[in-house]
């Protein structure tokens, strides 16, 4: 004989239950017992209409009327009509008498456990007795039998202990002398030895199904669900989740305590000791093979089986000076919870002399902080001991695995995986049996924590960035096409996911938490939200992913200064905006501590030389334990395009309004021509190398006269270009006379930084620089007299989108 269970969504609706009909027919020779749930849904219904009723709020009846619409319209659905009047006049019966116990709640005022147990038990008892007839009318040799009948309990509502001896008389009694094939049942349901129906805690179908494997010794259970097995972790919370194809009864028993919701945890007991094994199956997807539970399994050569987490939890510490050396402290406070019946979820390793933490529901907080309060009164009183501490909204999240015990490290690798996400971590637990490795976190960091696990754990392999941009204009729209047209060769070569979660430019913002199709973003952005930096900040906080990274690619300060409140959610922040790290230097060191303490980098490659490798080799020497001592760099590609450029053949405001034209400048020239852009960058490259500089430090050596600096129009600034002809003919017939080129140099040596126009003679390494070409010359310890040289095209959206790429990937392999 075997015993099959169906959830709740697998009988959900009748086009589910056509469905369990054809997998409950597949053994056709064997007898089974198919015990099903309560109709989806139905038993949070059932409880909430028994509250309003009892809160005396008369849109209980709207729930009443719910709960025999969904009964009525399957039996009208599945049964022929000749068959339905029978059958709604017991439903009907049924649902008379439970809106006779609803009045009866709605009147009193209250609810007894005994009275919730009677009003929910019609979940499962309608059910049955639908799937039941139905079955019949299909053919099927089936017989309807109430569990409450087979299954005796004690008195304890809500979560009734079952009498076994009992039970399994009654079990083997009645399916030995049946003879029918398919027997339905009420999962969840018993009864006491009053009569009265009690019910085996939520979830509790798969217990009465388990219940009765053990007690005719069934073949197998089989556990059918809306998943196609016992997953790596919730499915619905981790994507990458995979079926475990075969695990022991101790590994599943540990999952499900710890809230793998998918089996509920007494279910192992009765089969254990028999050795039954378990199967769990998709109604949806029967072909899976899902998830076997027996005795031994080798792990599948695999440590960690499954990560779980439980919810709801708060912790319950007890501390203060007078618990050293008294005995008989934590006695008293387990005592007192268990007299309350409360259970313990999770007792922490902090446990010491001074101090007792515990891990118990939410819903048993304020009963057990008055209790304890109440038993250590006196210590309280005395100042011995502190009155209870509670922190609520926690989450359990626990690795499970029997081969744990025997592998160091992986404590370690948990803890660390979650601190590298900014996962706070508020108490920690190892069971007994090493099986289990349990962690107490915030709530609402749990889908980072479980994804980040999985990560760690299961793919091994493939690690996801999760990115927010801001600005896809000129580099933005770039770096958007590179990670497109780079992301299978990213996943298949580097095992990283790249994904583009939120994007926004000055007009409109969008989020897709599975990431946005970057073939059409353009059309998906302009159907976005009204840009909002505040909003877009919020809601990449509150998605909370695993490794963020916020992008900048825009040039503005505002943006800029909201990146401390990146960084301190531990969100990485990339940009090729030069603002952040050239104004004042306090905020440049606020970041760069930022980033170390929240374990988030800071990375601004492209703020020097485009995509040019110069911040990263500049880092690496550091790192490596050089000294830099001076740094000579033409660093501007819109000066040294003009400079290119410029002879006695052309004016000089005529290229300067040609570098304009291509893209050269910034749209206002002066930034570009003034130095201030050099000073920048030759300023970031003095902080990097370890200094404390300002840029009203650096001396410039400004080439242009001071009347077109000061103009404050580019028609004004090109005017004066025309004014000044001469003098700039001037300083290009000098260099010529001397054999010279001109070049726009930035110098570091000596904690003094200075920019200016100088004429480089030939063989210099300056001199042959083409087009918009940067150079930088590191001079160190170990390069003193020939420099470690950098140089190549400094300028440009493609390359400076490849340079945030670059910077991207750092992060991928941090
Ligand atoms: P049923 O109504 O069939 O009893 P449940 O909702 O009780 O179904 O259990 C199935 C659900 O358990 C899945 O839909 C999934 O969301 C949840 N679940 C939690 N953890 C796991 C896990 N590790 N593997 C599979 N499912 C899980
Ligand atoms: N219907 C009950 C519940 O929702 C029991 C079950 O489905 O297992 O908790
Ligand atoms: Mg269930």
């Amino acid at each position: 004989m075997k015993v099959l269970k169906f959830g709740g969504t697998s009988v959900a609706n009748p086009e589910n239950i056509i469905k369990v009909k054809s997998i409950v027919q597949r053994s056709p020779d064997e007898k089974s017992a198919v015990v099903v749930s309560a109709f989806g849904g139905i038993t949070d219904v059932l409880l909430n209409t028994l509250e309003q009723a009892a809160n005396q709020d008369l849109s209980y009846q709207k729930g009443l009327e719910e709960i025999e619409k969904r009964h009525i319209s399957v039996i009208k659905e599945l049964l022929p009509v000749q068959r339905q009047s029978t059958i709604l006049s017991k439903v009907k019966s049924d649902l008379n008498i439970l809106e006779t116990l609803l009045e009866g709640a709605f009147l009193i005022g209250e609810i007894t456990p005994k009275l919730s147990d009677k009003v929910v038990s019609y979940g499962e008892l309608l059910s049955s007795f639908i799937i039941s007839e139905f079955f019949k009318s299909e053919g099927v040799d089936a017989i309807f039998k109430d569990s409450r009948e087979l299954i005796l309990t004690d008195n304890a509502y809500g979560k009734a202990a079952v009498n076994f001896k009992v039970t399994n008389q009654n079990c083997g009694d009645y399916f030995n002398e049946s003879k029918h094939q398919i027997h339905v049942l009420p999962g969840f349901v018993a009864s006491n030895s009053d009569g009265n129906s009690t019910t085996l805690g939520r979830g509790g179908s798969d217990y009465t199904a388990a219940i009765i494997a053990a007690a005719v010794n069934a073949s197998i259970l089989e556990i059918w669900t809306d998943v196609s097995g016992m997953y790596t972790a919730n499915p619905k919370l981790v994507k990458q989740a995979k079926c475990v194809a075969h695990i022991s009864y101790e590994e599943a028993m540990e999952l499900s305590h710890f809230g793998a919701k998918v089996l509920y945890p007494p279910t192992i007991q009765p089969v254990l000791g028999k050795e039954i094994p378990i199967v769990i199956k998709n109604t949806f997807s029967p072909e899976d093979e899902g998830t076997l539970i027996t005795k031994n399994t080798n792990g599948g050569g695999k440590t960690v089986r499954g990560i779980s987490h439980v919810g709801n939890i708060s912790l319950l510490s007890l501390e203060g000076p007078g618990m050293i050396g008294i005995p008989g402290i934590s006695k008293r406070f387990f005592e007192t919870l268990s007299v309350d019946g409360i259970s313990v979820v999770l007792i922490t390793q902090a446990s010491s002399e001074h101090s007792i933490c515990v891990g118990i529901s939410d819903d048993d907080v304020k009963r057990a902080t008055a209790a304890v309060n109440e038993a250590f009164e006196y210590e309280i009183a005395r100042k011995k001991i502190n009155p209870v501490i509670v922190e609520q909204d926690l989450t359990i999240v626990a690795l499970v695995g029997d081969n744990m015990k025997s592998h160091q490290g992986l404590s370690g690798k948990m803890f660390s995986t979650l601190g590298r996400n900014n996962v706070n971590i508020r108490a920690i637990a190892q069971g007994a049996s090493e099986r289990n490795i349990s962690a107490v976190i915030k709530k609402t960091d749990v889908k980072k924590a479980l994804n980040s696990l999985h990560e760690e754990f299961f793919e091994e392999n493939i690690k996801q960035l999760n990115l927010f941009v801001m600005g896809v204009g000129n580099v933005g729209s770039k770096f958007l096409t590179q990670i497109l047209q780079q992301q299978t060769y990213l996943k298949e070569e580097l095992k990283l996911n790249i994904r583009v979660i939120g994007m926004s430019n000055s007009r409109n913002m969008v989020f897709d938490e599975n990431g946005i199709n970057l073939k059409d973003w353009e059309t998906t952005i302009a159907g976005g939200e009204k840009a909002d930096k505040v909003k877009f900040f919020e809601k990449v906080k509150t998605l909370n992913f695993r490794n963020s990274v916020f992008v900048d690619n825009t040039a503005s300060k505002e943006v800029a200064q909201g990146y401390p409140d990146y960084l301190k959610n531990s969100i990485s922040v990339v940009t090729c905006n030069k603002i952040a790290c050239s104004s004042d230097y306090d905020f440049y060191r606020e970041l760069k501590q930022l980033a170390k303490k929240y374990n988030a980098p800071f990375l601004f490659e492209t703020n020097v030389g485009a995509g040019l490798p110069i911040i990263d080799t500049l880092k690496n020497l550091i790192a490596s334990g050089d000294k830099v001592k001076k740094i000579q760099a033409v660093l501007s590609g819109s000066l040294n395009f003009v400079f290119n450029n410029f002879n006695d053949q052309v004016t000089f405001h005529d290229i300067v309004k040609q570098a304009q034209e291509e893209g050269y400048t910034e749209p206002d020239p002066t930034i570009d021509l003034s130095g201030i852009d050099v000073m920048r960058k030759i300023l970031i490259l003095a902080r990097e190398s370890g200094n404390k500089l300002d840029i009203e430090q650096i001396e410039n050596d400004a080439f242009l006269p001071k009347e077109s600096l000061e103009t404050n129009s580019n028609e004004a600034f090109f005017a004066s270009l025309v004014k000044h002809e001469d003098g700039f003919q001037e300083m290009y017939k000098s260099a010529r006379d001397e054999d010279s080129k001109l070049k726009y140099v930035a110098q570091f040596e000596n904690g003094k930084a200075k920019v200016g126009l100088q004429q480089i003679p030939k063989g210099h390494d300056f001199y042959n620089l083409e087009g918009s070409d940067n150079i930088v010359l590191f001079f160190t310890e170990r390069y003193p007299n020939q420099p470690m040289i950098i140089k190549g095209a400094g300028a440009g959206a493609d390359v400076t989108a490849s340079g945030i790429f670059a910077d991207i990937i750092r992060i991928g392999n941090f």
